[in-house]
């Protein structure tokens, strides 16, 4: 039995009140709170070890040194990658996917070319592509998105894949509209016209089991902070053998084998993209968090998740002032809601949340274009759930609504803004 009440005894935060109120806490997507579990491996670490990664001979050295690398075999386990070697640790996602455009993408991409992503992007997944199409004055694609069902559109899929493109980047799961794409289908239809695919997994790596075997990706990102792990690690998956075949970005320290005064080899994957010292903090408590996700059960996070977002939008239905977005299957459908309350600015829906003690997002979600698509401001509130959520706290959101609408009713935003 899933025991949300037991699982949020380990989170500290949980307990303390905002605006004087019991927190409600409703922003995992931008990051997510962390456990005892996580902070204590951190605390652990300088307190009883601290010490640089492979280069000291001693006891501590070779202590740090087998955690950092132990939290490589345990994130390669946990995506199914091949080897650790596949495993390179940068920030974040937005770095994993600026790394893959600024060496593969440099390296193969000529004027001309084609490179293909979607509407429903975050700009982590849309700038570093437009900056690589601008270096090399290749067209950058989007692949539409169903204003209807919310979903990528797969006919347009298909025309942007006749222009060949020789990347493909996609998201796994939408920030905005909670869309699970069927990337395994993307990915496939992308390698039959010879692309390599970049997966953008921020949104779903932390909230259900992904296998980069299965969906077949050559490239993977994600972020640490978003998956109960500290702010400052990230991952990116590469294919071994597309990485071995990539020049690293960045020189220095512990990217090399040797140097030499005019010239240096290359250390082994994946060591030869991490130059300098490590994030070893990060490694350690990425790997208490993969560990506590995985006592749990990722499938067991997808499925209350799943109930929660069912919950959420029924609740949110029942207010006829409130429009969601979103596809309503939920079997592609992850705890993420963006709405609107009718003619209420989602600035002012936020600053009543918080004054409820409730937390939330609003705005563009750093994914302007399909935002603008979605409504004239260009901005709407999001709800986003984990594994720590519960329904109790759904109601608290609904009330605040109901509390925000009483006090905007007649609020005549559209026309003030003409
Ligand atoms: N991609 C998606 C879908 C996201 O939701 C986010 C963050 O919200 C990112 C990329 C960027 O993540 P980070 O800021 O950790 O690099």
């Amino acid at each position: 039995m899933y025991d949300v009440d037991k699982i949020r005894e380990d989170f500290p935060i949980l307990k303390q009140k905002m605006r004087g109120k019991p927190l409600v806490y409703l922003d995992s997507a931008a990051t997510s709170q962390k456990p005892y579990y996580v902070i204590d491996a951190i605390d652990r670490f300088y307190k009883e070890y601290n010490a640089n990664i492979h280069r000291g001979i001693y006891e501590f050295s070779e202590r740090s040194t087998e955690e950092y690398t132990e939290s490589k075999e345990l994130v390669k386990k946990f995506i199914n990658a091949r080897s650790y070697r596949e495993i390179i640790y940068v920030r974040n996602t937005t770095e994993a996917i600026n790394l893959v455009a600024l060496t593969y993408g440099n390296k193969v991409i000529e004027e001309g070319d084609h490179i293909l992503i979607t509407e429903m992007e975050h700009h982590s997944n849309l700038v570093p592509w437009q900056l690589l199409a601008e270096r090399k004055g290749a067209i950058l694609d989007y692949v539409k998105v169903d204003m209807n069902s919310y979903k990528l559109d797969l006919e347009s899929l298909e025309k942007e894949l006749e222009k060949k493109p020789k990347i493909v980047a996609v998201t796994h799961v939408s920030n905005v509209l909670g869309t699970v794409n069927d990337i395994k289908y993307i990915t496939k239809r992308a390698h039959e016209v010879g692309a390599t695919v970049l997966v953008d997994g921020a949104q779903s790596v932390p909230h259900m089991k992904v296998d980069v075997r299965d969906i077949d990706c050559d490239f993977l990102a994600f972020s640490g902070h978003k998956m109960l792990g500290p702010t400052g690690i990230g991952c990116l998956y590469g294919r071994e053998e597309i990485l071995e075949e990539t020049e690293p970005l960045y020189g220095g320290g512990d990217m090399i084998m040797t140097v030499e005064k005019h010239s240096h080899t290359w250390n082994e994957l994946p060591w030869k993209f991490e130059a300098g010292t490590s994030n070893i903090e990060g490694g350690i408590g990425l790997k208490a968090a993969i560990e506590y996700l995985n006592k749990i059960g990722m499938d067991n996070i997808k499925q209350h998740e799943r109930e929660l977002t069912e919950y959420a939008l029924k609740r949110l239905d029942e207010l006829d002032y409130v429009t969601t977005f979103g596809p309503r299957d939920l079997s592609v459908r992850a705890g993420v809601i963006s709405f609107e309350i009718n003619g209420v600015h989602p600035h002012d829906v936020a600053q009543i949340f918080d004054s409820e003690g409730i937390a939330i997002r609003a705005g563009h979600h750093c994914a302007m274009p399909l935002v603008t698509e979605l409504t004239r401001i260009a901005a709407v509130s999001r709800m986003s759930f984990y594994l720590y959520n519960k329904k109790e706290e759904i109601d608290r959101a609904v009330e605040a609504i109901e509390k925000t609408y009483k006090i905007f009713k007649g609020d005549d935003l559209y026309g003030r803004l003409r």
